[in-house]
């Protein structure tokens, strides 16, 4: 049967520099679970889950109208959420990313896309299925968001791969 859908989500990349600083020191430490790989580190914004083809349009313009300020984002808790995934959390969410997600909920409320009703966490995955919590402290891995991106996500048989479909940048 043809799929006539695509997977998708609103996320911040995390830049490769951070993201290799921050797999060096994951993988440093005993921390159980399947190591999310470097090229996928990301904190998603809003998860829209299968969206028709034709839809892409209009969410790319959408994200379009999103203006929105730039902001830096310290990722400094190491913590263990939902079934056995280890994450990095901001110890205090910027405000500034909180309205980055209202603006782009809202507009895709406008479009009829329906949201997962669970409050927005800001988590970046770093392992998943972890039987065992993360009790260690965290470094404070910072930086500076001035993007935000729509990812396609596609199984393949070597695991998830994340599409850029489209990237905007945050105002100065
Ligand atoms: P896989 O599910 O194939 O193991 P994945 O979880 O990385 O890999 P997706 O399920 O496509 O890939 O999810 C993409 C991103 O969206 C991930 O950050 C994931 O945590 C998040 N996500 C997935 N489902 C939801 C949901 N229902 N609500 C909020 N975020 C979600
Ligand atoms: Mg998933």
């Amino acid at each position: 049967m043809i799929d006539n859908t695509l997977r998708l989500f609103f996320a911040l990349p995390c830049p490769p520099e951070q993201a290799a600083a921050i797999c060096a020191w994951r993988d440093d430490q005993a921390i159980d679970g399947r190591a999310v790989p470097q090229d996928n580190l990301h904190l998603t914004l809003a998860f829209l889950g299968a969206q028709p083809r034709e839809h892409l349009d209009a969410l790319l313009q959408m994200a379009a109208t999103v203006h929105a300020e730039a902001f830096s984002l310290s990722l400094d808790r190491l913590t263990t959420i939902g079934k056995g995934f280890i994450c990095l959390q901001p110890a205090s969410t910027p405000p500034a990313l909180l309205q980055l997600v209202e603006a782009l909920s809202e507009r895709l409320a406008a479009l009829g896309v329906v949201l997962d009703c669970r409050p927005f966490l800001p988590h970046l995955t770093l392992s998943r299925q972890a039987r065992s919590r993360a009790q260690q402290p965290a470094p404070d891995f910072t930086w500076h968001v001035d993007r935000f991106v729509l990812y396609r996500s596609v199984n393949t048989a070597d695991g998830v791969r994340y599409d850029e479909l489209g990237s905007w940048p945050l105002l100065p």
